[in-house]
């Protein structure tokens, strides 16, 4: 249990449910196909960002810190998360937003919810945000929006995607809630937090997959990083199959959309494209592909919801 936890404001439908899912296409290799309906857990932070934000919002707190400083592009489910959990527990927010061009630009969406839930949008230049994690740049980024005194303090910073070691071992959580549920469990990767933290808290003879969303093939040693720093080593089984990245993040296929639309249809479940869309058709195609055993039980990480 991680003490502090800000569990009155929040209500955290926790654990979340695990649901199967009666789909031929599975069951015919002989897997069971389920879901682990982690969307379900807080309307306002779905998912794996309740998961990662809730430790970091209890040290923001015990650290006495009013204000709340993080970073993502301008569709960012992590920035959405943040600002709603501002809102809901008092805190104040900034969200330093990827792309110059957009300021003074009409908010999209997703960055005016972060608005009307009250976060302060700094946007920065691509340069700036790439370098954000070096020291010097984060602390001018810090001068430029950070408040005046008396004005909640110092900022707590969480990193893009709310991926530091709090987080992850928060997310150690979702790997206990699934011991003995199943021996396979499909999650898909942004920063890869999640599965870090998941595959630590898996047990004995039980594996985590991970379905990066992004391109590139670095994603392997940032999540043996984040281990090392949540918890002091490599922990569980867990590998990645980097061949269902539909061409990076937010790009999409049409046979991607089709599947999801279609899935969506079958089984009733909202699926979210720039993740989850991904991850489940990476199951099937696994699945087809004989990679699981006859008698597998496959778990798939519903890590969010449809962006609005
Ligand atoms: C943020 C997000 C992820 C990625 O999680 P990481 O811990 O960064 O790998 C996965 N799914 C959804 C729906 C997300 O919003």
């Amino acid at each position: 249990m991680i003490p502090h936890l800000p569990r009155p404001p929040l209500h955290p439908r926790l654990p979340s449910p695990v649901e199967p899912v009666a789909d031929d296409r599975f069951h015919r290799h002989g897997v069971r196909l389920l879901l682990k309906r982690d969307d379900l857990i807080h309307p306002d932070l779905p998912g794996n960002k309740w998961r990662k934000l809730a430790p970091n919002l209890a040290a923001a707190t015990a650290g006495g810190h009013g204000t709340l400083l993080t970073f993502g592009g301008a569709y960012s489910n992590h920035l959405r998360a943040t600002a709603a959990a501002g809102r809901l527990l008092g805190l104040r927010t900034i969200g330093v937003v990827r792309g110059q061009e957009l300021a003074g630009q009409p908010l999209n969406t997703s960055l005016a919810r972060c608005a009307d839930d009250g976060m302060r949008l700094h946007f920065v230049d691509r340069t700036t945000y790439r370098e954000k994690r070096d020291p010097a740049t984060l602390a001018r980024i810090l001068r430029e929006v950070a408040p005046r005194d008396g004005d909640g303090g110092t900022p707590y910073v969480v990193p893009e995607g709310g991926s530091n070691a709090e987080a992850v071992r928060g997310c150690a959580e979702l790997g206990r809630e699934l011991q003995g549920a199943a021996g396979v469990v499909g999650v898909a990767c942004g920063t890869g937090g999640t599965l870090a933290g998941l595959a630590a808290g898996l047990g004995e003879g039980q594996r985590a997959l991970g379905i990066p969303v992004l391109k590139g093939g670095f994603l392997g040693d940032e999540i043996r990083t984040l281990q090392e720093a949540a918890f002091g080593g490599p922990r569980g089984d867990w590998s990645l199959d980097e061949r269902f990245h539909c061409g990076g993040y937010g790009r999409t296929t049409p046979a991607l959309l089709a599947f999801a639309e279609d899935f969506e249809q079958r089984h009733g479940l909202p699926v979210e494209r720039l993740y989850v869309a991904k991850l489940l058709y990476a199951l099937l195609t696994l699945t087809e592909e004989g990679a699981f055993a006859p008698g597998t039980r496959l778990m798939a990480v519903v890590t969010g919801t449809p962006s609005p």
